[in-house]
């Protein structure tokens, strides 16, 4: 039998690959991983992480208003300092990465500060000029961001740059609708910039429960993001005096100070040699994997959003260890993407596992369970904002097949909820379960 280097050698240190690298030393695997950026990957240094620390941030400008109808008064208005939070969040960011860095040593783990590319079935070469010999390799070097190639895009700037511009713009123009343009939307307008969202089509977040657009973009509009829907950026013009003139394909114009292309993301399959050893990609150049993260190539798998499956951290991490199950501890898992729960951190926030009304209604009969209320803070506070909560029930088997809330804590809520969603819990083991009174969730359990 070949003799190799490694018993597995990880492309890419982020959420999959560095959980992949550790367990599968534990098993006693000789382990090799190549990160060329920073240890923990796109949500530690630029995304999941940054993006909640600054959500938290910009939150705070509404609970200085809503404090005053509980009696407080805050007597100057109260100051935010760009510079103060971006060094208080890079601080964090080092110390999450060191800690990401110690723990792949602590497992045994060899790590190499560079990147690497493959050389063949069974090889890695470094940038360093380092070749090593693996029995598996695994792919898990995630995505970046894409920015459709208009004149002027090298003006703009996409998620990698907006954890540290050196200062916070007064205005900025946000193109897309989807995840990152709506949390960065509340994220600027929460921190005091004046936030435009230019989307091409006519309501943000398309596949989430319609229900649950409307109602975030019109709570997102009340607190003042201007919506311009039907156009997108055409061509980014500098002004003589500062700041850009964006021409839109729909014959108008935005000035603004910042241009912030959310776009999606794209699979970092480039120039790592998949294809020169026979790695078969998808049309959208992801890794075609099969339900156990295998590629075309038998001794390389890939996990993560190179594979474009499910675009999330805990979706990166479980496919990592369901490889690990599979290859190095003989029980072969498929990593399962149904009924994954997730939040998107906008303002207010979104919580949703299951299907939208509009997918379970294209499968069968369905019953809808829809409540939109004023939260209780909001009775003192006087902002005039609503929560929904939404069931969407299959009439036949009373299954949850949906779960949906917009409004503060939606995201840790739905953490919860989506375990008996998961469970497989009927409408009516949701209304045998008490209420928790007073709070928002008690909703969920009494709508008739
Ligand atoms: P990554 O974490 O991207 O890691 C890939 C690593 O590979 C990178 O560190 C990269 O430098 C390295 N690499 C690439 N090529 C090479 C090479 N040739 N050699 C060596 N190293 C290489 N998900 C959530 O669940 N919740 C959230 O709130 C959330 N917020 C997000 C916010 C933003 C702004 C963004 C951009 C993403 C967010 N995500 C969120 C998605 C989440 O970050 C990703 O799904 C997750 O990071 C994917 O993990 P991964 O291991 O596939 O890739
Ligand atoms: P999304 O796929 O969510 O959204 C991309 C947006 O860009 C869509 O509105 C899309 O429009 C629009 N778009 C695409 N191409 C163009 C173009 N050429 N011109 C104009 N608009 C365009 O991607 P994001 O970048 O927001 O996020 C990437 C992924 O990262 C997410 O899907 C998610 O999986 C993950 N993520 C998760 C978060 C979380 O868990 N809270 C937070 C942030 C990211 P259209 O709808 O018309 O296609």
């Amino acid at each position: 039998m070949a003799d190799f280097d490694f018993d597995l050698f990880v492309i890419g240190g982020g959420s999959g690959g560095v959980r992949a690298a550790r367990m599968a030393a534990l098993t006693g695997a000789r382990v090799g991983l190549a990160e060329e950026f920073r240890y923990g990957g796109t949500c530690v240094v630029r995304g999941c992480v940054p993006k909640k620390l600054m959500v938290y941030a910009s939150a705070f400008a509404e609970a200085f208003e809503d404090a005053e109808g509980f009696g407080w008064s805050v007597p100057q208005k109260p100051v935010f300092d760009w510079s103060s939070l971006i060094a208080a969040k890079d601080a964090e960011i080092a110390r999450l990465e060191g800690l990401y860095a110690a723990n792949l040593d602590r497992t045994g783990v060899h790590s190499f500060s560079t990147r690497a590319t493959l050389a063949s079935a069974h090889e890695v070469r470094l940038a360093t000029g380092e070749t090593f010999t693996a029995r598996h390799i695994l792919i898990a070097t995630g995505g970046r961001p894409f920015l459709p190639q208009i004149p002027g895009i090298g003006h703009a700037v996409s998620s990698n740059e907006m954890f540290d511009l050196p200062a916070q713009p007064g205005r900025v123009l946000i193109v897309g609708g989807g995840y990152i343009a709506c949390e960065f939307a509340g994220i600027l307008n929460g921190l005091g910039s004046a936030v435009t969202l230019a989307y091409r089509r006519d309501l943000v977040l398309r596949g989430f429960d319609a229900d649950v657009r409307t109602h975030v973009a019109a709570e997102m509009a009340k607190k003042g993001i201007a919506f311009r829907y039907g156009g997108e950026p055409a061509a980014i013009t500098p002004r003589a005096g500062g700041g850009f003139t964006v021409e839109m394909d729909d014959g108008g114009e935005v000035e603004t100070d910042l241009v912030f292309f959310a776009t999606g993301r794209v699979p970092n399959t480039a120039g790592l040699g998949l294809e020169e050893v026979g790695v078969a990609l998808t049309p959208n150049g992801a890794v075609k994997v099969d339900a156990f993260s295998q590629s075309s190539v038998p001794s390389i798998y890939a996990v993560g959003d190179v594979t474009d499956r499910l675009a999330l951290t805990p979706v990166a991490i479980r496919e990592g260890m369901a490889f690990v199950d599979t290859v190095f501890r003989a029980t072969p898992t498929s990593p399962d993407h149904d009924l994954v729960p997730t939040a998107v951190f906008t303002q207010p926030e979104i919580g949703t596992v299951g299907m939208s009304e509009e997918e379970a209604r294209a499968q069968g009969p369905v019953e809808i369970y829809r409540s939109s209320f004023r939260p209780m803070l909001h009775t003192l506070s006087g902002r005039d904002e609503r929560m929904l909560m939404k069931l969407v029930v299959a009439r036949e088997s009373r299954r949850v097949l949906g779960c949906h809330i917009v409004g503060h804590g939606a995201g840790e809520m739905i953490q919860l909820a989506g375990i008996a969603v998961k469970m497989g819990a009927t409408k009516e083991d949701f209304d045998r379960t008490c209420a928790v009174h007073p709070t928002a969730a008690e909703e969920l359990v009494t709508m008739r």
